[in-house]
């Protein structure tokens, strides 16, 4: 079978969010036919992302049909040179936004990082939040990180998640005041001189609100997508439509809507309790016309869970945690759907 019998072959092929075969979509980049080997690179962006797994699994199904096997790489060609880009190693970063503080923003950045891990996936998190670090106690890091001869350094490890914070260096108990001009040194040199490796995502706890941290961040790394955390009530709602509109001011592309603290589940009666109203998170996801991501309960577990360095979601007994790993699922593969739309 040549080159040609091959692309036809996988046309048959769908892309279960974009509405069109792979072929159409233009997410095949390259064939060569070695014997019974066909060796394909697809334009498929977010590793070990459900719906990315399925194409490709699809895609040895059907050549294994004719007695092929598939050799797959990835690669999304996106416009940014290497030597342009900063973070040239990383894949793809996701920004967690809140419109205010309170809302769960840490917890979700912190259960997402570890719920794409536990997919396989290489992560850092990067915990960007200047003015109240505090993923390290969620984690519950035991290392900080270590300096090299080059004065880079070498970020900590948890649950396989790469970490670096602003509390590894100047604690967590301190109040940091910064002005704009160091949020932004300081966030340049976090980005820079830590030795991150490669990363398939970078998960970035921003600070809450629209300040310097946000600018700086949206300015100068290439973000990916962010996700915006809220909770029911109309005000954290009208807090989470100005981040909305920053990250439209700089083309930031949005991920979905997360909402946190949707109900109570009640560990004594074992029923649900609208604290802050219901879905008010997916109503103001749908008048935004963005994904809505998932609802996480309030559940005392998550905040345990925080406390005591253990996201929630790789508790897999909990129910929450699999609220988290839907969330996380959603993200990877709304991520997916951006890096595939850049081939149209
Ligand atoms: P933010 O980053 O938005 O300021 P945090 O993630 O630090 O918020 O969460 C604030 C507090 O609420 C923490 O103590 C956290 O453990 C707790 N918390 C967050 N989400 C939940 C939840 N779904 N159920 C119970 N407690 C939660």
């Amino acid at each position: 079978m040549d080159e040609s019998a091959v692309r036809d072959l996988l046309r048959r092929v769908e892309d279960p969010d974009l509405g069109d075969d792979i072929v159409s979509l233009n997410l095949v980049n390259d064939v060569s036919v070695e014997g019974d080997t066909a060796d394909i690179s697809l334009a498929l962006g977010a590793p070990y992302s459900p719906h990315e797994t399925q194409i490709a699994n699809r895609v040895r199904a059907v050549l294994a049909d004719e007695g092929l096997e598939a050799n797959l790489t990835a690669n999304v060609d996106d416009d940014l040179s290497a030597d342009e880009q900063i973070l040239p190693n990383v894949e793809n970063i996701i920004a967690v936004a809140s419109g205010k503080g309170g809302v769960g923003k840490s917890t979700v950045a912190v259960n997402i990082a570890a719920g794409l891990s536990q997919l396989g996936a290489r992560v850092g998190l990067f915990d960007a939040d200047v003015y109240g670090p505090n993923v390290p106690r969620m984690v519950d890091a035991d290392e900080v990180p270590r300096a090299t001869e080059d004065d880079t350094m070498i970020p900590p490890e948890k649950f396989g998640v790469k970490l670096m914070s602003m509390a590894f260096l100047v604690g967590e108990d301190d109040p940091v005041i910064w002005r704009g001009p160091m949020v932004h040194k300081v966030l340049t040199q976090l980005w820079e001189d830590v030795e991150w490796g490669h990363l398939d995502y970078m998960v970035v706890d921003l600070p809450p609100g629209t300040g310097d941290a946000q600018l700086t961040l949206l300015q100068s790394v290439p973000v990916t997508g962010a996700v915006v955390v809220t909770t029911p009530q109309a005000v954290a709602i009208d807090d989470a439509r100005k981040g909305l509109r920053m990250f439209g001011r700089h083309d930031t592309n949005v991920l979905g809507i997360a909402e946190n603290m949707s109900t109570f589940r009640c560990p004594d009666c074992g029923n649900e309790h609208d604290i802050f109203g219901r879905g008010g998170g997916a109503k103001f996801a749908e008048d935004n016309d963005m994904p809505f991501l998932g609802s996480i309960p309030i559940d005392p577990s998550v905040r345990t869970g925080g406390d005591e360095g253990k996201p929630i979601v790789l508790d897999e007994d909990s129910e929450t945690g699999d609220a988290f790993r839907v969330l996380t699922e959603n993200v990877a593969n709304n991520v997916g759907i951006i890096k595939r739309r850049t081939q149209q």
